[in-house]
């Protein structure tokens, strides 16, 4: 009998990975190994409805795997894997041979570097446990520091001061979300935040912490200081690569793989926040994306390969976040484009189109209340991953209809 499909991580792509190998009509046995013990759930909510005081969200219903005939083993860590005899090995003892490995084991939160940041509490935010132990410890009135201004720390932001706490957020960087997000977006995000009471320091680089008496004084390199009940970094993550470097796979900003998925050994793929790509929509540029979509899209891929497959990526990325009333999409790589044109939609909402050297759509990113960007997103999607090179003017001109340059799309495109 076969040994079968083993998947190390079960989050969105290593669970999405494990019911699109039923979908693809995989018969043989399929193993799911996760680290943490709560049945898989939505990363997403975390900083959102679960620092809120809302319940985790199951990806999918526990009775689920049973029905579709997946093993799924919770709070066993995977220590290593022995590609000579094509088996992983569990932390607690004992192991599992397998026939085609996927690799989804995600990022973990970058740990402060400065000193006095091990001499206190300072909490992250990745897990489940991480969110209940953050929820319990803000209370209203009290002072919480965050520490990175990207997509965690303001929606960590956010929450706080719906939790009546009062926020100081310290970005190094010159701006907002200066990963990704273009500045025209983060400088609307950041009136959203002053004006819900946030305190909000770029240029801030942390120098060290200093507590006293469960108080932190967060000191930053011109000499100004922030006091804090709590203190909260969100400053990016890195890669969980370990298991593959241990085993001698290739590692590039993530697990090295193909347009494939596979890793240097034809047998392991990789997919998710861990790994690294090249994307054939840009120039076979690596891409080591963090988002739903792009966790989801990959464990679909991997199945599929993992299968006999032979297909290459070829997703638009895709991301949004929920801060106040406002929701903020990015579709693409805004950051590839060499042009950038605005549609002013009037109010709160604004869409901009990122273009390349070429004219081709390469990115679009949106804000405005609610969902209320999402259609014009969507359709950009649909042009970026037909590599269309709309009007620029067209492009900027709220009255002119989107949906409309589908149609001028070949066929198969549109
Ligand atoms: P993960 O979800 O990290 O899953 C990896 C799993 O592998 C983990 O459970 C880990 O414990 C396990 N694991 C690792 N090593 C081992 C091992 N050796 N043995 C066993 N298990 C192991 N994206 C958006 O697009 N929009 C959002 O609004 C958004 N909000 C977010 C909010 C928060 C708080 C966070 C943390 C992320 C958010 N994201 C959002 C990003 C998105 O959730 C991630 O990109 C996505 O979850 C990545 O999925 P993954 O399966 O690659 O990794
Ligand atoms: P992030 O978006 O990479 O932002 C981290 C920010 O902290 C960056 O601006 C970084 O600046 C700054 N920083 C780094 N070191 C610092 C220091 N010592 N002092 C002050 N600022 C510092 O990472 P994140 O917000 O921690 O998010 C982590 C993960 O969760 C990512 O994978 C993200 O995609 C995911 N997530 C996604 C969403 C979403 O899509 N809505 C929401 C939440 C979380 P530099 O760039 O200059 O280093």
């Amino acid at each position: 009998m076969s040994a079968g499909a083993v998947i190390v991580g079960a989050g969105e792509a290593g669970v999405g990975a494990a019911f699109a190998l039923r979908a693809a009509g995989y018969a043989g046995p399929v193993t799911l190994i996760g680290g943490e013990a709560e049945l898989p759930y939505e990363r997403p909510p975390l900083s959102k409805d679960v620092l809120g005081g809302g319940a985790l969200k199951p990806i999918r219903a526990e009775a689920d795997y049973a029905a579709a005939g997946i093993t799924l083993l919770r709070g066993r860590t995977v220590r290593r894997v022995r590609r000579e005899a094509r088996e992983i090995a569990f932390e607690d003892g004992g192991g599992l041979g397998y026939d085609r490995l996927l690799l989804a084991t995600g990022a973990a939160p970058r740990r402060l570097q400065v000193p006095g940041a091990e001499a206190g509490p300072v909490h992250t935010l990745r897990d489940a446990a991480d969110a209940f132990a953050l929820r319990a410890a803000i209370e209203p009135g009290m002072r919480v520091a965050i520490i990175g201004g990207g997509l965690i720390g303001l929606e960590v932001a956010a929450a706080a001061r719906g939790r009546g706490a009062a926020v100081t957020v310290l970005e190094a960087g010159p701006r907002l979300l200066g990963r990704g997000v273009p500045a025209e977006l983060a400088a609307i995000l950041a009136v959203a935040h002053r004006s819900n009471g946030v305190r909000l320091c770029t240029s801030c680089s942390l120098a060290e912490i200093v507590w006293r008496d469960g108080v932190a004084d967060l000191r930053s390199a011109d000499g100004s200081g922030t006091l804090a009940d709590l203190v909260v970094a969100a400053i990016g993550v890195a890669p969980r690569t370990e298991l593959a470097a241990a085993a001698g796979l290739a590692v590039d900003n993530g697990i090295a793989v193909d347009a494939e998925l596979r890793t240097s050994d034809a047998a392991i793929l990789a997919a998710g926040d861990c790994c690294s790509f090249p994307h054939p929509l840009f120039g076979g540029r690596r891409l080591r994306l963090e988002s739903w979509q792009n966790a989801q899209e990959l464990g679909q891929l991997a199945a599929l390969n993992l299968t006999g497959g032979r297909q290459a990526v070829s997703h638009v990325p895709w991301m949004w976040s929920d801060q106040y009333a406002l929701g903020l999409q990015v579709a693409g790589l805004p950051a590839a484009g060499a042009a950038t044109v605005a549609r002013h939609h009037g109010g709160d909402r604004l869409t901009l189109f990122h273009l390349g050297a070429d004219g081709r759509l390469v990115g679009a990113s949106g804000l405005g209340p609610g969902n209320s960007v999402a259609r014009d997103i969507a359709i950009a999607r649909r042009l970026i991953g037909a590599r269309a090179a709309p009007d620029a003017a067209y492009l900027a001109d709220p009255s002119a209809s989107l949906k409309a340059l589908l149609s001028l799309l070949p066929a198969a495109a549109g």
